[in-house]
């Protein structure tokens, strides 16, 4: 098998369609059939019928194919690709269709798709300390780790185990740490879902979701559902997101050590800032033998702090130069985000940071300017 970095450039070299280097833009949403060899949609492998040429780009196209193949190698499953994480979410509730869901904290698009099936199919839904109580087969577990928005790790093995011994699923967002940094298979994970919006995608330029699969079957059949539901990528957003994923494992690596050494400072330096931060979390502060386990290939870009009041956290956003206050996570600059701004479920004073690309000792003075200034201040 190659290393992840060969795989991201030539996974998809399979699929190439004309000899250009660059994988072409393909913006035709229909595309003319061979009329020497037409086969009638009932004649088709209805299993395979979606793999040959293209036909309308709401069933596959050919940036879309190119994706799956890179995704499905480096996620070392079967991948099909969506136009959003939560798309990606939705499918896997309507393919899955649990009578009963147990999910905790976990971002809150993902709980809002669970509260209208619930609204209107009657879904159940029950907290992670429930499991053992209630889950059947059939039934769904859903896990968040690294977490939105602390950036801390919950033990994936200790709910696969749960989930199992009652013959349900466990499905995990592992948005917050794609691979090299943590590989949910090896803990006992049946479906994996990412946000490729986020680090893959990582130029804050596309919406796109992945869910993976180890049985071929179902990936066929979600992919037979996608048609119908409209999710598939766009056809601009698959050349990006393909673009991207040249240069995911580099930008990623950067990211998480980076944050390391952001995290690092700031962990020292919270006695010197005892007027400004109140709590501090990222998996890398925590001491659990299973999180180094899980993050075997390095910690989440992603923590947060708590302020000492709302003011302080207004205050503190406008002194950032390279940390852009915007929300989302994964791109290459640097962001943070006052949490209350798009989440009222939350500390209202938490203040949760995207560690880009840049150069970490520009990042951290950045924000011993941001922290002398409010400690002054107080
Ligand atoms: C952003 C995000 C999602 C939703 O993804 P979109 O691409 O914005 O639809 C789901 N889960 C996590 C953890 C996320 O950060």
């Amino acid at each position: 098998m190659p290393h992840l970095s060969t795989t991201l450039i030539h996974a998809d070299d399979k699929n190439n369609r004309v000899s250009d280097v660059a994988p072409p833009i393909n913006v035709a949403t229909t595309y003319r059939y061979d009329n020497n060899n037409l086969i009638p949609w009932a004649e088709q492998d209805e299993m395979t019928v979606l793999e040959g040429e293209p036909v309308y780009s709401r069933e596959a196209h050919p940036n879309c194919t190119r994706l799956e193949s890179i995704f499905s190698e480096i996620l070392e499953g079967h991948a099909v690709v969506y136009n959003s994480g939560c798309s990606a979410y939705h499918a896997a509730l309507v393919h899955y269709n649990p009578k009963r869901l147990f999910i905790g904290q976990s971002y809150f698009g993902c709980q809002a798709i669970a509260d209208m099936i619930t609204r209107n199919y009657g879904l159940e839904q029950h907290p992670l300390e429930d499991i053992e109580k209630y889950a059947q087969k059939g039934d769904l577990v859903h896990i968040e780790t690294p977490v939105n928005p602390y950036g801390t790790s919950i033990d994936i093995q200790e709910f696969a185990d749960k989930a199992h011994s009652k013959g349900a699923l466990l499905l995990i967002d592992s948005t917050f740490a794609p691979p090299p940094l943590q590989k949910p298979w090896d803990f006992g994970a049946d479906i994996i879902m990412h946000s490729a919006t986020k680090f893959f995608g990582g130029h804050s330029d596309l919406l796109s979701g992945v869910l993976v699969v180890k049985d071929q079957t179902a990936a066929r059949e979600m992919r037979h559902d996608r048609i119908h539901l409209g999710t598939i990528i766009g056809n601009l957003e698959s050349f990006l997101l393909m673009r991207s994923l040249r240069t995911f494992e580099m930008r990623v690596l950067q990211q998480s050590k980076n944050a390391c050494k952001v995290v690092k400072f700031l962990e020292e330096n919270k006695e010197k800032y005892n007027k400004v931060i109140r709590i501090l979390y990222h998996s890398s502060l925590q001491t659990e033998p299973f999180v180094t386990k899980q993050l075997a290939g390095g910690s989440t870009p992603v923590f947060s702090i708590c302020l000492m009041d709302q003011g302080q956290c207004k205050k503190f956003v406008s002194k950032l130069k390279y940390f852009q206050h915007a929300t989302s996570l994964g791109g290459v600059e640097s962001l943070v985000e006052w949490r209350a701004m798009s989440d009222d479920t939350i500390d209202q004073t938490l203040l949760r940071f995207s560690v880009g690309c840049e150069n970490a000792a520009d990042l951290i003075s950045d924000l011993a300017n941001a922290l002398d200034s409010l400690q002054g201040s107080n």
